[in-house]
């Protein structure tokens, strides 16, 4: 049924471009392009070209972009590694601080030991001159009890005593020894053997002490020298914090130039996005423009066209109609002819201007496009338009003159697509001046299978 209404439908428009073409063989009307199509279309290719030149600024700021930011990412590599010095230098720092530390304590346990020492040298000291005075008053007692000894007459003891010159060369005589006491002299041996302990003792101490102030000087030797490398590291650590601030200021500056290409960037990619936005709205203007009015008034086509009334096929070696002109399997209307290969790929294959004629629409920016793409719409002047969708890259502009048969385009899959095919339909201008798209099948025959 459907079928058959549309044949019905066809066999009207043909005879009315049939009566169009007479009458237009007869008057030979001039062509004339119509003022406000052109104005929009001269509106659209305006936008197009500050587009083009937005587009190439962009390109120039993200390419700045990426400039700065791999001069970012060598200034965040050099901190990191000057926060590695630093943190080694720290470390270091940190071992030595505990050894100075540990040297202090030693220091401060060494000087604490010699102040005892020196304590005890001090005792060792009062005792023996404690010893020493108890020895001179033992003498003095043993000298008394001899004089007794003189002065009942033991003349021998006299001359022994006095032909003695010290105490000791006193008591190493013997005869003498046996002169005095038992009690006498077991108390100058104790004194005697008590002065030598204590002598000892005193040695002992000094050496002791001599000792421990070698060992403190020593101490205090490898402090020092722990000092300086200490003073050596924190030179370093300050010169890698100076380094440091340097490389982190130069940082803020490339953080905040990128932060200024972003937002050029953004600014850029908003005003594209607001002239995509202006070009979409005079592309519903001038497709409506077309459908209403059509594309030009009083067609005749230009001798420049080459419009030899008959359209080619535009696509050659490809003759599969995956869809026919009428409806989508879905039944929503389908208002061209879709053409694809057999099991194989269209996609890049060229396609043809089916006629002579005047681009009047050429949209390549990948964008939807109502479903079609990338299209461009050729007016043929003799009240017939073609339109080609999908494609992945328009090659005609506007304005421009091609000849049937002409490359226009390759076959692509941009738009509202299962697989890469040619959208191709056929405009014609109805009598009440709207235009009408109608079944291509009825103007192409495929000539190429
Ligand atoms: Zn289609």
């Amino acid at each position: 049924m459907i079928k058959k209404r549309f044949l019905f439908k066809v066999t009207a428009v043909l005879m009315c471009i049939c009566c169009v073409f007479s009458t237009m063989l007869f008057s030979s009307p001039v062509y004339s392009v119509d003022e406000e199509l052109e104005d929009l279309q001269n509106q659209y290719n305006e936008l197009q070209k500050q587009i083009d030149k937005n587009q190439k600024e962009l390109k120039e700021v993200q390419g700045d972009i990426s400039n700065t930011k791999t001069k970012l990412n060598v200034l965040n590599s050099e901190i990191s590694s000057i926060n590695s010095q630093i943190g080694i230098l720290d470390s270091r720092i940190g071992v030595l601080n505990n050894r100075i530390n540990g040297l202090e304590a030693d220091i401060t346990k060494t000087n604490g030991e010699i102040t005892d020492i020196e304590a005890n040298i001090e005792a060792v000291n009062g005792q023996l001159d404690e010893a020493k005075s108890l020895m001179q008053d033992t003498r003095e007692q043993l000298l008394g009890r001899i004089r007794e000894n003189y002065m009942s007459g033991d003349a021998s003891t006299i001359e022994m005593l006095f032909s003695s010159t010290d105490l000791s060369s006193y008591f190493a005589r013997k005869e003498l020894m046996t002169r005095v006491s038992e009690n006498d002299a077991a108390l100058m041996k104790d004194v005697e053997d008590k002065i030598k302990t204590l002598n000892d003792l005193e040695k002992q101490l000094d050496e002791e002490k001599t000792a421990l102030n070698q060992k403190n000087e020593e101490l205090e030797a490898q402090k020092t020298d722990l000092d300086s490398k200490k003073a050596d590291e924190n030179a370093s650590r300050a010169e890698q914090q100076a380094k440091k601030s340097t490389v982190t200021s130069k940082q803020a500056e490339v953080v905040t130039m990128l932060n200024e290409l972003d937002k050029e960037s953004a600014e850029y990619k908003a005003t594209i996005k607001r002239q995509r936005a202006e070009q979409e709205q005079l592309s519903r203007q001038i497709d409506a423009y077309i459908k209403e009015h059509g594309s030009s008034v009083g067609d005749t086509p230009d001798a420049a066209y080459e419009n030899d009334g008959n359209m080619a096929w535009p696509v050659k070696f490809q003759s599969y109609v995956s869809c026919a002109y009428g409806r989508y399997s879905d039944g929503s209307p389908h208002w061209g002819m879709d053409i694809c290969a057999v099991g194989g790929n269209t996609r890049g294959r060229p396609f043809n201007a089916a006629q002579g004629g005047k681009v009047i629409l050429a949209v390549n920016d990948g964008n939807w496009n109502y479903g079609f793409g990338n299209y461009c719409v050729i007016d043929h002047g003799d009240g017939k338009q073609t339109l080609y969708a999908h494609s992945d890259n328009i090659q005609v502009y506007v304005g421009q003159i091609v000849k049937k048969g002409q490359q226009i385009g390759v076959v692509g899959a941009t738009g509202n697509v299962t697989g890469p095919h040619l959208h191709f339909e056929v405009r014609i201008k109805n009598a009440d001046g709207s235009v009408s798209r109608v079944n291509p099948a009825n103007y192409v025959r495929n000539t190429t299978a």
